[in-house]
């Protein structure tokens, strides 16, 4: 049932553009890399990311791990930006380095398992310290959620709910971390999950139900319209599998996050982004991680790298802009504007 709600003309208006999203795992620096200690350097940054996001109107949502939580300065520079009414500050978690500790039998990869490699009470147990410490550095509770590795599954829906969270950014759609793992190694499969917002399942993210928590999935589409069974098909391939490699380079249709990659031709972002606006999610979710910031990681190796980065950013701010996004909203409030624009609304006219 439509909830009932007063709501003028304005909210109305607003409520119908596509908005774009911006959300940021906000974490270690190259945490990857395996360093001995954890550093959070980049943290320090954020006040630069920031003014781009002001002058554009973006209200960015800071997805914190624990690490970052417990840093002092790094939890200022963050209250700062919020205290303006600036940003959305979530939780982001990443179970390896969050206690309670677990050593798991078995694990291939005990520096970065997934949450669901561990028992639930020690799942329960790691949400509960990063929970409780991100509402102790800020004096509230975190409404909004991103899993580390994008690791969720059902039983951590349910402890989102049991948490009071009411949105999550953990889905990938069409993006599967199964392949060439080991089992005990296997990631997450979202080749199946909707486009646009949905509720939740309690057994499984990638299906909608009524677990009770907001799924605003992370941006990913395709750049360019064909038919949906063709669709269908392409979702559930591997990428290096031959007749997908040939159809990007044949008729360029590549599978692409509408997400800053500096190696990603900013006209692939915008058909994606594009893509996915024809498809009527409603929104862009572009997503990236605050280690991004600094030189010397994975993701960035210099000075120029990290500006041209910065650079892409804001190009892609204005190119959401282009495809008609409207700025400002945080994931929380998506969240909401779904709950009174979305219940009661038929899945299928999100085409998926
Ligand atoms: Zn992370």
């Amino acid at each position: 049932m439509r909830p009932t709600h007063n709501t003028d003309r304005s909210e109305l208006k607003g409520a119908s553009c596509p908005k774009l999203l911006v959300t940021i795992d906000t974490e270690p620096d190259d945490e990857w890399a395996c360093k001995p200690t954890l550093t959070t350097e980049n943290v320090r940054e954020l006040p630069r990311l920031q003014e781009i996001f002001d002058r554009h109107g973006v209200r960015p949502t800071y997805f914190v791990s624990y690490a970052v939580a417990r840093d002092l300065e790094a939890t200022e520079i963050l209250a700062a930006i919020r205290s303006e009414g600036k940003c959305e500050i979530g939780s982001h978690l990443h179970p390896w380095n969050t206690p309670p500790y677990f050593k798991i039998s078995g694990e291939a990869r005990q520096s970065h398992a997934y949450l669901y490699r561990y028992p639930e009470e020690v799942q329960r147990g790691k949400f509960e310290t990063l929970h409780g410490q991100l509402a102790k550095a800020f004096g509230f509770e975190p409404r909004s959620h991103r899993a580390g590795r994008y690791g969720l599954d059902g039983y951590g829906v349910r402890l989102l709910k049991e948490f009071g969270y009411s949105v999550d950014s953990s889905v990938p759609p069409m993006i599967n971390w199964c392949h060439g793992q080991a089992a005990d190694e296997a990631g997450p499969d979202f080749r199946r999950a909707p486009l646009g917002s949905y509720e939740l399942s309690d057994d499984d993210p990638s299906t909608p139900g009524h677990g009770g928590v907001i799924e605003v999935p992370v941006s990913v589409g395709y750049t360019r319209a064909m038919p949906r069974c063709m669709v269908n098909w392409l979702k559930v391939q591997r990428p290096e599998n031959l007749a997908v490699r040939a159809l990007g380079k044949l008729c360029g249709i590549r599978k692409r996050w509408f997400r800053p990659f500096p190696h990603v031709p900013l006209e692939e972002a915008r058909l994606a982004g594009q893509w996915l606006l024809n498809r009527g999610t409603g929104f862009l979710n572009m997503m990236f991680h605050s280690s991004e910031l600094i030189p010397n990681t994975q993701y960035s190796k210099t000075e120029a790298e990290v500006d041209a980065f910065l650079g892409v950013i804001e190009k892609m701010i204005i190119v959401a802009g282009s495809l008609g996004c409207r700025n400002g909203a945080t994931l929380a409030e998506f969240g909401q504007e779904h709950k009174r624009t979305r219940y009661g609304m038929a899945l299928h006219q999100v085409d998926q």
